[in-house]
């Protein structure tokens, strides 16, 4: 291949997420296998902006593919949202021989790397890296499945507990926006309710199914909650409303929080991390910017960066259906 592109930087931005380090190491492999120099940005665009660069090669990212958090750290950079801070990002980058980077992140380093593009011409691609699954463009992020999979062993736990006193849990998951990782997760540990943001069934359809549970003999329940959920009430009103109207119940809540996010990520997310890699290094050597890449239908695909952004991931309505039948 030949390219103006002679050296790539990589920078994980925003949230953490499983497989972000192997998304790191297949960035920096590829560009050793291209024949391009590859430079690490340490925590996000606030390294970026600080000059925190460190040369890459291949036997700088040994051993990392298993392991949770990002080796780059990450940050949430202020000063990248303004043009001063953006031309010292500029004016590093080019005393350093960078010419193009590749940002992994949600949709947030997306749009700064949008909006530095614009202002510098400067090429980027995007690796969607976010547990939450909520970007257009891909079918998964990366660390949506370890997340998944962190999830539904919690759950599995926390039915035990719950067996084994009759009670009913509110199990708390991550999900500001989208109730995906609570709408999977729940169907994999056979939640009895799930509340995603997406749907609003309101209380009373919350009580009438709980009763329809304990109706049909079940012992115990989970409720999976996404901390977004639009019925409005925390979990903890939620645990408080459910005991005012059935009193039968022993309710108890758990939170799983940064958990999530946290663990060695799974074989998919590994596998997803290094052909997302190999693509963005790839679609930059081929002269392309401003794209993300993702997954579809099995397949690596392109997306615009401004559409990743500004695109809505819809949560799957066969599944709402499927876990009302098999909660039944
Ligand atoms: P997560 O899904 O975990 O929230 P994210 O990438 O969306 O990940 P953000 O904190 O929204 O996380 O964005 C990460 C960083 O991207 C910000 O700290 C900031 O440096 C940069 N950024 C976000 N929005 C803009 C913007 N409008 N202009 C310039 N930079 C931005």
């Amino acid at each position: 291949m030949t390219s103006k592109i002679k050296k790539i930087g990589v920078l994980t931005s925003g949230g953490d997420s499983p497989g972000m380090n192997a998304a790191i190491r297949a960035v920096v492999r590829a560009c050793a296998y291209y024949n391009v120099e590859c430079v690490g940005i340490y925590r996000g665009y606030q390294g970026m902006i600080e000059g925190d660069f460190k040369d890459m090669g291949p036997r700088d990212v040994k051993n990392i593919i298993n392991k949770g958090g990002t080796i780059l750290k990450s940050a949430r950079s202020a000063d990248f949202r303004t043009k001063e801070g953006r031309k010292l990002a500029y004016d590093n980058l080019t005393a350093a021989g960078i010419d193009s980077f590749v940002v992994i992140g949600g949709d947030g380093s997306f749009t700064g790397a949008e909006i530095f593009n614009e202002e510098y011409k400067f090429p980027v691609i995007g690796i969607p890296g976010t547990i939450d699954n909520d970007i257009y463009g891909t079918s998964h992020t990366l660390g949506y499945d370890t997340a998944l999979n962190t999830v539904i062993d919690a759950i599995d736990k926390i039915r035990d507990t719950a067996n084994s006193h009759n009670r009913l849990f509110f199990v708390e998951v991550m999900g500001r926006d989208a109730g995906h990782i609570a709408l999977n997760a729940g169907i994999g540990a056979g939640a009895e309710e799930i509340l995603i943001p997406e749907e609003d069934f309101g209380l009373e359809r919350l009580v009438e199914s709980l009763k329809r549970s304990k109706d049909s003999g079940k012992t115990s329940s989970i409720v999976v909650v996404s901390e977004g959920d639009k019925i409005g009430k925390n979990v903890f009103e939620l645990k408080d409303y459910i005991e005012e109207n059935m009193p039968e119940y022993d309710v108890r809540v758990s939170v799983l929080g940064h958990m999530q996010r946290g663990g060695s990520p799974s074989c998919f997310d590994r596998v997803l991390a290094s052909r997302l890699g190999v693509k963005a290094v790839e679609t930059l050597l081929e002269g392309k910017s401003n794209f993300m890449v993702g997954l579809n239908q099995d397949k690596v695909t392109l997306t615009p960066l401004e559409q990743a952004i500004k695109g809505q991931s819809e949560i799957d309505m066969e599944l709402v259906k499927v876990s009302d039948i098999v909660s039944s």
